[in-house]
């Protein structure tokens, strides 16, 4: 079980650690919601979409963290005011290295293998990867879990006693 507000706050951290000053990092107001799914993987999945994010945007663009609710759904999402990405290459983002354009990302030598690893941890937890993006405009990546991951907080055995 996931507390998604403390998630939300550790990789604000190393978004801020990443971009070294160099990007505005904004979280959208958190409703504190809990999520069943494994800790350890789900910080991977989304801690490659945030280094991505600051990656993939130059110096003095946003990045936006953002975790609410859509209808029955629980939305995780990174957007940025970054590079882009062309339609005809979002279908095979999430192919094991698979890279958009060597060229331009040359020097900030990634391999391909986040978004892979992203898509085996998404699907693991029934979820879906959406990928929104325009070239030069930015990119939002956001995963969708179903409203059966919802999870409710542990009761305080403290408040209890004192009840
Ligand atoms: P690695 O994550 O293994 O260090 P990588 O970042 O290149 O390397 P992926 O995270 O799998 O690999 O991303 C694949 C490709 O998708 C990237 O090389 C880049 O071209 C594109 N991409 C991913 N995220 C973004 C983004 N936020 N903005 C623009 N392009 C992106
Ligand atoms: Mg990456």
């Amino acid at each position: 079980k996931v507390d998604m507000r403390d998630m939300l706050d550790t990789l604000m951290v190393e978004a801020e650690g990443l971009s070294q000053g160099r990007h505005v990092i904004r979280m959208d107001p958190v409703t504190p919601l809990w999520l069943w799914g494994n800790a350890a993987e789900l910080h991977s999945a989304f801690g490659n979409l945030v280094s991505n994010a600051v990656r993939y945007t130059p110096e003095g663009g946003t990045i936006t963290l953002s975790w609410r609710e859509e209808g029955d759904k629980l939305v995780f999402s990174v957007s940025d005011t970054g590079i882009g990405i062309p339609r005809e290459h979002i279908p095979r983002l999430t192919e094991r290295f698979y890279r958009v354009d060597r060229g331009r990302s040359r020097g900030n030598g990634g391999t391909g293998l986040g978004l892979a690893i992203v898509k085996h941890i998404v699907a693991r937890h029934q979820a879906r990867l959406d990928i929104v993006s325009e070239p030069e405009k930015g990119s939002t990546f956001s995963v969708v879990f179903g409203g059966e991951h919802r999870a409710e907080p542990d009761h305080d055995p403290r408040a209890e006693e004192a009840a």
